[in-house]
This record gives structure tokens, C-alpha cells and sequence, in this order.
């Protein structure tokens, strides 16, 4: 080798040395366990949203725990007892108490939808809704599984009387938060059912055991009309509760992800169900959870309705939001009362967390981003 080679040799291998060096230390910078993934401990400091409560009392102890655990909540009222006007009242009375803290969706009622008159009634007080402060309409799960209409057929959610409606709201850029159907242990025999609370609650209310009711829709028969609705207004913003009621399957739940950009769901009521399939196959929650980290949305379901003395409710919602971090920002080994094993956290990196946990809800509810 002449010197010229060996120089440009050397010079090669010593640029090539500093490449590789460069690299890894940049790796190391923008690897850095300790930055990238949240611990317990900063639970308290993360600013989150619970994008899925119900706040049907005046007492204030539960947004008192939500403020202390640096949480935001979307209070839902539901075409449900004790009536959409007394929860109405309480969501407004609590905004107006903790004006950063509560949000609200509203919904409307289907009692007169056999009424000519019920388009117009819903639409004037959706506007009066509005002016209250609501953020979004919730459409609840009975349209399709109690609804009828005057020849005694089940109205479901894709019936052309609702589009009006619909329309109204894509028009506006409301968001609508759809609880159609249910889990679908619903339509299951108890044996074969996977979580203990769809046990108990079908055990003590058999008049929704859709098992018990073949005479009524079908599962399949909910989801189809949900998604026929969404094809019908595709620039409808879409929040399919409870994970879109397909919480049985991340491959169902991506199919839809897939077909309907403008459709996020949240996890309320549903992360024993995450967990389960996460006790079944860690890595293919995790993997959908790193693909669909956009359309995510943290929501809890929790009811608080002033029954349980104010420090038994606190410690109780402080207790199931801590208990939902550490699975998702931690890979610690974790049981449910829910069902029989271990499965693990999903140590979701911090930047997913920051989505699921509230960039997410920002997003689809676009007035949370104002505070
Ligand atoms: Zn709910």
C-alpha cells in the first residue's frame, strides 16, 4: 500500500469510527429509558384527561380527587334516569364551580321520535345545549336495543329519521360520543362470558341479557348499523365509547380505525378487556396501541353520583386512575378482580401517553384545547 492509500484508508476508517460513535450516542440521547417511559411516581405532575365520567350529584369531592390527580373530565349525560335535565343541571352546576376542571356533553332524548315534531324539537334543544357550554352529544345505546318505532320495529341508529340530526352536528363540528350496543358478552352464556362485572350486572339485570332476548337485535346487528351510520357522514367526528363495543378484538376494532378516519374511541369501562387480551397476547395490544396511538382516547366510565361518602369516593377514583397508569406506563405484573391471571403493563413510551392520556381528547374534542 503506497502512503497516499494508507492516509486515505486511515482517514476513511477514522470518519467511518466517528459516524458509528456519533450514531450511538445519539441513540443513547434519544434512548434514554429514563426519559422516555413515566414511572408511578409522576403520575401527580402528568396534566390528563378522563374523557368519559358521569358527575350526576352537586357534591364536589370527585372533581375535588380529579384536580389533586391533575385530571380534566368530560362529564356525559345520558338519555338515562335520573332524567337528561337533572344531569344536565348537575354538569352545569359543576363547570361552573371548577370552570378549568369539568366539561360536559350533552345528549337528547327519543321519547317523542314517533312524533313529527321530534327533529325540531331535538335540534332546538341541542342549540340550547350549546349555549349552556356543552362540547359534545351523546348518542346512547338505546337506539338499537330499546327504541321503537310505531309499527313495534327496533329503530336502530343508521334509520334515516337521525340524519337530519347527524348532519346538523357535522355541520356544526360537534363531536358525538356513540354508545351503541354492548360487549359482547351480552350476547354470550354466562360460562363463556370474560369479565366477572358482565356477570354480575347481566345476573342482576336480565331484561338486557341480550342472551336471554334472541327476538331482539343482534350484536352483529349494532355494529353494522353504527357503521353503516358512519359511512352515511363520513365528516361526522366520531368517539365510539367503551371502545366502539369491540372490545373483544383489536383486529375488529383496527378494521374500523381503518375504514373511518374521523372515528376515535375511548377505553371507559373497557381496560379489563385490554387487559385480558393483554394476558392473552402482550404484544398485539401493545402493537395496537403503538399504530392506533392517535385514536385513542383514556376514559374511565366512573360514576359519581354523591351515594359513597366523599373520602370512600375519592380514594376509590384515585385508586382505579393509579391503578390505569401503571398499566399503561409500566410493564409491572398486575391482576384484575376482573378474571383469573397475570398479565402485564404495556409501558407505553411517554409520547403515547401523552396522547391517550389527553393530546388525544384535545383533539377530537376541540374545545379542551382552549385550557
Ligand atoms: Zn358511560
Amino acid at each position: 500500500m503506497t502512503f497516499a492509500k494508507k492516509i486515505k484508508s486511515i482517514a476513511l476508517l477514522s470518519v467511518l469510527l466517528y459516524a458509528q460513535t456519533n450514531a450511538y450516542t445519539q441513540f443513547k440521547q434519544s434512548y434514554n429509558p429514563d426519559i422516555d417511559f413515566y414511572t408511578t411516581t409522576d403520575f401527580e405532575s402528568v396534566k390528563k384527561i378522563d374523557a368519559h365520567v358521569h358527575i350526576r350529584t352537586l357534591d364536589t369531592s370527585f372533581v375535588h380527587q380529579a384536580k389533586k390527580d391533575n385530571f380534566r373530565v368530560l362529564s356525559i349525560v345520558v338519555d338515562e334516569d335520573p332524567g337528561i335535565q337533572v344531569q344536565q343541571k348537575d354538569a352545569i352546576y359543576q363547570k361552573q364551580l371548577f370552570p378549568d376542571e369539568v366539561s360536559f356533553a350533552t345528549t337528547f332524548s327519543v321519547k317523542n321520535f314517533n312524533d313529527p315534531k321530534w327533529k325540531k324539537e331535538v335540534i332546538s334543544d341541542l342549540k340550547k345545549s350549546f349555549s349552556e357550554g356543552a362540547i359534545a352529544v351523546k348518542i346512547y345505546k338505546n337506539i338499537g336495543m330499546d327504541l321503537k318505532d310505531k309499527a313495534g320495529n327496533f329503530v336502530m341508529i343508521d334509520n334515516p329519521k337521525f340524519d337530519p340530526v347527524l348532519d346538523f352536528l357535522t355541520k356544526h363540528h360537534i363531536p358525538v360520543i356513540g354508545h351503541l350496543g354492548e360487549p359482547w358478552n351480552c350476547w354470550l352464556p354466562m360460562n363463556q362470558m370474560t369479565m366477572n362485572h358482565d356477570k354480575r350486572y347481566y345476573s342482576k339485570h336480565p331484561e338486557f341479557y341480550m342472551y336471554l332476548h334472541p327476538e331482539c337485535p343482534s350484536y352483529e346487528d349494532q355494529i353494522n348499523a353504527r357503521d353503516s351510520m358512519l359511512e352515511k357522514h363520513p365528516d361526522l367526528r366520531f368517539i365510539g365509547a367503551h371502545l366502539g363495543s369491540l372490545e373483544w378484538n383489536t383486529d375488529e376494532l383496527a378494521k374500523r380505525l381503518d375504514r373511518f378516519p374521523n372515528m376515535a374511541v375511548d377505553m371507559a369501562a373497557r381496560i379489563p378487556n385490554l387487559q385480558y387480551l393483554a394476558m392473552k397476547d402482550w404484544q398485539k395490544v401493545h402493537d395496537f396501541f403503538m399504530k392506533y396511538q392517535d385514536r385513542l382516547l383514556y376514559g374511565t366510565d366512573r360514576i359519581a353520583d354523591g351515594t359513597q361518602k366523599a373520602a370512600e369516593a375519592e380514594e376509590l377514583a384515585h385508586s382505579a386512575w393509579l391503578r390505569d397508569w401503571q398499566f399503561f406506563c409500566t410493564n409491572d405484573k398486575m391482576n384484575s378482580s376482573n378474571f383469573e391471571g397475570d398479565f402485564k403493563g404495556l409501558k407505553l413510551p411517554k409520547e403515547v401517553i401523552n396522547k391517550i392520556y389527553r393530546l388525544n381528547a384535545e383533539k377530537w374534542f376541540p374545545p379542551l384545547r382552549k385550557k
